[in-house]
């Protein structure tokens, strides 16, 4: 079936956990020109405490999942993308509410509560050089797929393909958010680091769901 239910959640977090720490070195040189060199480190340590919290003390629910997720990146990653993705994944899994399974069209509500919880909080807007340029294809992309009535697999994955598109045509981009926006002109020519770990985290999420 299809499903999402908290082993679902679990096993995106186990995928995401494994593919952060697996890009970690990647994620870190990326921010190295624009940015302190640590946003591969930042990510990995709050997944893999993430990760702990949620084997420790199991959630039954998928948002209860995303919630204790978001939670633990709040308090263990310092700078902007700990408190960022801390609040996506928070709204995600507080408006999935108690639901014990949920479809592909309460996920994507739930990224879009996410979504904007990150916009809000960050006060960033598409094109500014963040996460959010790969958050927001993939919303609209899931959406797009859910609209022509393709299965899970097939929405999250058409999200996947979006995200990382979205990561890549940052590289463009001047940053108006973020460490990288103190550079101004400079920040042109490097990928944005935060949008290549979204793109890596809506890719863990197509595989978690097979596609
Ligand atoms: P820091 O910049 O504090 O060292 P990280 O290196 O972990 O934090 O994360 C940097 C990433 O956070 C950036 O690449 C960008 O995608 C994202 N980011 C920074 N500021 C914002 C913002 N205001 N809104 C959305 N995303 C942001
Ligand atoms: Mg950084
Ligand atoms: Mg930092």
């Amino acid at each position: 079936g299809s499903g999402i239910d908290a082993t679902f959640v679990r096993r995106w977090l186990d995928l995401a956990t494994t593919a952060l720490d697996r890009e970690a070195d990647r994620l870190t040189e990326l921010d190295s020109p624009i940015g302190d060199a640590d946003h591969g480190s930042n990510m990995r340590r709050g997944f893999i405490a993430a990760r702990t919290a949620v084997e420790q003390e199991p959630p039954e629910t998928p948002g209860g999942v995303l919630v204790l997720v978001g939670r633990t990146l709040i308090s263990t990653v310092g700078g902007a993308s700990g408190p960022l993705y801390g609040t996506l994944l928070r709204k995600a899994g507080k408006e999935l509410g108690e639901a014990e399974t949920v479809g592909a069209d309460r996920l994507r509500d739930a990224l879009r509560a996410g979504v904007g919880g990150v916009a809000q909080l960050g006060g960033a807007a598409a094109g500014d050089k963040t996460m959010l340029d790969a958050l927001l294809p993939a919303l609209d992309a899931l959406t797009g797929a859910l609209d022509a009535g393709g299965s899970a697999a097939e929405v999250l994955a058409s999200a996947a393909s979006a995200a990382e598109e979205g990561a890549e045509a940052t590289t463009p981009l001047r940053a108006r958010k973020g460490r990288a926006s103190y550079l101004g002109e400079r920040s042109i020519g490097h990928q944005d680091p935060g949008a290549t770990s979204a793109a890596l985290l809506i890719g863990a999420l197509a595989e978690a769901a097979g596609a």
